[in-house]
């Protein structure tokens, strides 16, 4: 007992001289691991190690301060339970080291539980210890951590193991600063890195449906930023709301899982986001249809999204519900409490604003996530605005050129009018005199077969040339309808009983379904008999071998009066290959045919306000939809 007591007193004794070599000793010990690695961990846990083993203190911990929330941290211990460091978080001020913190200075307590500063922590199990010193680590003039001493024995600090501690403190300050600065340095770094691959996907694209979702992809997959959900929202100038335009990611926590065990052997990011990146995150999600749902006008009142596009600038919401800025209703269908908005911005103008949040792993969203993120959407601004012009571009462009074909097409075809009025004028009484002299030729009792023969056929021909001497100036004169109030039931009655023979002969079924609720419209009747004529006669053609069903329809046409007619038939429909020009004047595909008989019904319809669509079901048959809008008298 009394050796070990003497020992014990020596060793005191020694420590209180902290004689000259023993500090030489310490101090380049503890400069050969402040040297030694990059990585400040490792650092830290030796060097509280060697304080521990030369100083004869039975506990040495450094607490750092995280640059986000401002608190001490324990960072490194020897001597208290291992389990407690980066758990242990206190306020700056906050127990005694905090206090050494706050003051910037040192503190040394013989007894440390009866200081009316003492906080006990748990987890740290220090309960043994008697005796703390404690030295803030300063950088310049601002505290950057603190690290302390503990002794189970009551110990009286001297002035040089104040002294001693401090010079140590001071001597770590300048490598935590390089430390934090270096790690500050790989982020940006692996920032920039992303966003140099994310802009080289970016520019494989002007697409602009594929560049947005490159660009949610990027910011919820890989490490840098991982959001849990992204979505992104573009004004309207015309309307000036926002537009809900895409939302990305997983609608419940296991299907989150999923999706992240997939995505996390990502190496190569432009390349996986470029390929079937996006074809695995496009999935139909509850999200991105909430999302595309959204439309809000841009107006102060209208919350937090309209607020960004109004101020231009970025807002990191931690309490949403308690926040007069959101809007409550939104918010519950959001379902997260905090979130982060940023406007995406291209050449000064705001072109929307994307939101960010980590609904499943509820991971803090920190001012420097928000700062990469404001980066990362001025660049993906540029790409959308470029995406947008090229798409203006594109649409002017065939703009321009349906223009101009039309402009080509119009001065054709009143070349040809005049060309036509002037022929029909010359041809047309020839024509009725060979008819005539024809029909009288075959009318002689004397004649014999052949002879009768040939003259049926003059007849014949000089019918198909009047034909389309009749549509060619049906065609070339301007169609200017001459409305009168009809009923559209009544007309189409008419003509199926008039050409009721024809369709017998084809060997064709009529099915009529003509709609009570169909009033009386204003058209030009015989044109809009012509336009009847027209389709009904193509439908026969279409089932001129098989014989088949023509079914007409007629309803009321939604969301405005006036009448739609449906005319179907079930001849086989129209081949893919010639769809575009059937429309065309003098496209035919018939041997007889002048191609003019659609077009003409075209330009009809046109002229009363109204459309004809196409249903064409390939190997079944086509359906003729006429929109007839109600219009006024002659407007
Ligand atoms: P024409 O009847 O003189 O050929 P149209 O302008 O009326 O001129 O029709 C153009 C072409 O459209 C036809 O030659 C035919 O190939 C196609 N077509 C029109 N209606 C139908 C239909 N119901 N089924 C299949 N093809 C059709």
């Amino acid at each position: 007992m009394r050796a070990v007591k003497s020992h014990g007193r020596e060793r005191i004794a020694d420590i209180q001289k902290t004689r000259g070599e023993d500090w030489l000793e310490i101090l380049s010990e503890v400069s050969r691991i402040a040297n030694s690695t990059i990585e400040l961990e490792p650092r830290l846990n030796s060097i509280v190690e060697v304080i521990t083993r030369q100083t004869g203190a039975n506990a040495c911990s450094t607490l750092l301060i995280d640059e986000e929330s401002g608190d001490l941290i324990l960072r490194a211990t020897k001597g208290l339970n291992p389990m407690s460091v980066n758990r242990v978080r206190l306020k700056v001020g906050e127990g005694i080291t905090g206090w050494a913190a706050k003051e910037r200075k040192p503190i040394a307590l013989k007894n440390a539980s009866s200081d009316p500063r003492f906080v006990y922590f748990p987890e740290t199990e220090e309960e043994k210890f008697k005796s703390v010193l404690a030295v803030p680590i300063l950088d310049k003039n601002d505290c950057i951590g603190v690290i302390y001493t503990q002794s189970v024995s009551e110990r009286d600090y001297t002035e040089n193991d104040i002294k001693l501690l401090l010079t140590i403190a001071n001597q770590i300050s300048g490598i935590i600063k390089n430390a934090q600065l270096y790690d500050k340095a790989i982020q940006r770094l692996r920032e920039l890195s992303i966003l140099y691959e994310v802009s080289m996907a970016m520019q494989t694209t002007v697409n602009l449906d594929r560049l947005l979702r490159i660009i949610l992809s990027s910011i919820t997959v890989g490490n840098v930023f991982g959001f849990n959900r992204a979505a992104l929202f573009l004004t309207n100038e015309r309307t000036n709301t926002l537009q809900g335009m895409m939302g990305l990611g997983p609608d419940s926590g296991d299907e989150a899982r999923e999706i992240w065990s997939k995505i996390a052997e990502i190496t190569d990011l432009s390349r996986w986001l470029i390929s079937q990146g996006d074809v695995l995150l496009k999935r139909e999600s509850n999200f991105d249809g909430f999302i595309k749902s959204i439309r809000i006008p841009i107006n102060p009142e209208n919350g937090i999204l309209a607020l960004t596009v109004l101020e231009g600038k970025s807002f990191n919401i931690k309490d949403a519900r308690n926040d007069p800025r959101t809007n409550k209703e939104l918010l519950d269908k959001y379902g997260v409490n905090s979130f982060v908005v940023v406007p995406i911005i291209a050449r000064d103008h705001v072109l929307g604003v994307m939101t960010v949040d980590n609904i499943y792993t509820n991971k803090p969203i920190t001012e420097e996530d928000v700062q990469s993120l404001v980066r990362f959407t001025s660049y993906a601004g540029l790409a959308i605005e470029n995406a947008k012009i090229v798409t203006k571009l594109r649409e002017a462009n065939k703009e321009i050129l349906s223009t101009q074909k039309r402009l080509i097409q119009s001065e054709r075809l009143s070349a040809l009018g005049e060309l036509a009025a002037e022929l029909a004028h010359e041809i047309k009484n020839p024509l009725v005199t060979i008819g005539g002299f024809a029909r009288r030729l075959y009318e002689k009792s004397e004649l014999n077969l052949e002879e009768k023969n040939y003259s049926h056929i003059i007849i014949k021909e000089v019918e198909r040339l009047e034909k389309l001497l009749k549509d060619i100036l049906n065609y070339s004169r301007d169609i200017k309808p001459n409305f009168s109030e009809y009923d559209i039931n009544l007309l189409i009655e008419n003509l199926l009983s008039l050409y009721e023979r024809t369709f017998r002969d084809s060997g064709i079924e009529v099915k009529k379904e003509l709609s009570k609720e169909v009033s009386h419209i204003n058209i030009d009747q015989p044109q809009i008999n012509q336009v009847l004529i027209n389709i009904f006669y193509n439908a026969v053609e279409s089932m001129i071998d098989n014989g088949g069903v023509m079914s007409v329809k007629t309803e009321s046409l939604t969301g405005e009066e006036g009448v739609v007619i449906r005319i179907s038939d079930t001849g086989g429909g129209i081949p893919v290959e010639i769809l575009d020009n059937i429309f065309n004047p003098f496209f035919t595909t018939k041997k007889n045919g002048t191609g003019l008989g659609l077009s003409l019904s075209r330009k009809i319809v046109e002229s009363h306000g109204g459309t004809i669509e196409i249903d064409n079901r390939i190997g079944e048959g086509a359906t003729f939809i006429v929109n007839l809008p109600r219009r006024q008298k002659n407007q």
